[in-house]
């Protein structure tokens, strides 16, 4: 360690050049800057912390100032917010469907059981329960950024596209294809993936 206790001039140094650096988007100095924090223990600092999640959101690396992705499995049960995160699905299938901008389409759960059970299966697929966890976690505004380590179905496809509308929320999935940025019930892959 090379300082001990709480440093004001630093952390306020810190924190101002981490300003400079959201309002240019510079990612890179940015990074720097979070490593020089976390070796001199001045993450926690609010200020430091609040500039990080600044410079991240804008230039959309938020998971980053967390250190922590939050993993999600299909028909997940054991994340501890686990709970909040299906009302906030029921939520917004409910809203969803009130709106028309959504209809489950069985077709695209492949495991062989019936119809019910299938919906069932459908409406807990990984990145549902990471966008609803997004919604409830990340700050007004603040885009959600999902990682999946298959190609994202085209029922979920469509449940982003609608929650981007309904929530006037950014979403951006990248799958093992590709990026898809929805925006106002739409996503930049033009449904071609
Ligand atoms: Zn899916
Ligand atoms: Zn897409």
């Amino acid at each position: 360690m090379r300082r001990e206790g709480n440093n004001p001039l630093t952390e306020f140094t810190v924190s101002s050049v981490l300003c400079a650096c959201a309002s240019k988007c510079d990612v890179l100095t940015s990074k720097q800057l979070h490593c020089f924090s976390i070796k001199n223990s001045m993450d926690e600092n609010v200020f430091v912390g609040t500039a990080l999640l600044d410079v991240y959101s804008k230039s959309g690396f938020v998971h980053d100032i967390k250190d922590k992705v939050h993993t999600f499995m299909a028909g997940e049960r054991k994340h501890p917010r686990i709970m909040e995160i299906l009302l906030e699905l029921d939520r917004l299938m409910e809203e969803t469907k009130k709106r028309g901008v959504y209809k489950p389409d069985a077709g695209y759960e492949l495991h062989d059981v019936e119809q019910g059970k299938k919906l069932e299966l459908l409406k807990h697929h990984s990145e549902k329960l990471a966008v609803c966890f997004g919604l409830m976690s990340l700050p007004e505004g603040i885009p959600i950024r999902i990682m999946k380590n298959l190609r994202i179905c085209g029922d979920c496809h469509s449940f982003m596209k609608s929650v981007s509308s309904v929530e006037s929320r950014e979403i951006i999935v990248r799958d093992t294809n590709r990026f898809h940025h929805f925006w106002n019930g739409h996503c930049s892959c033009n449904d071609f993936w």
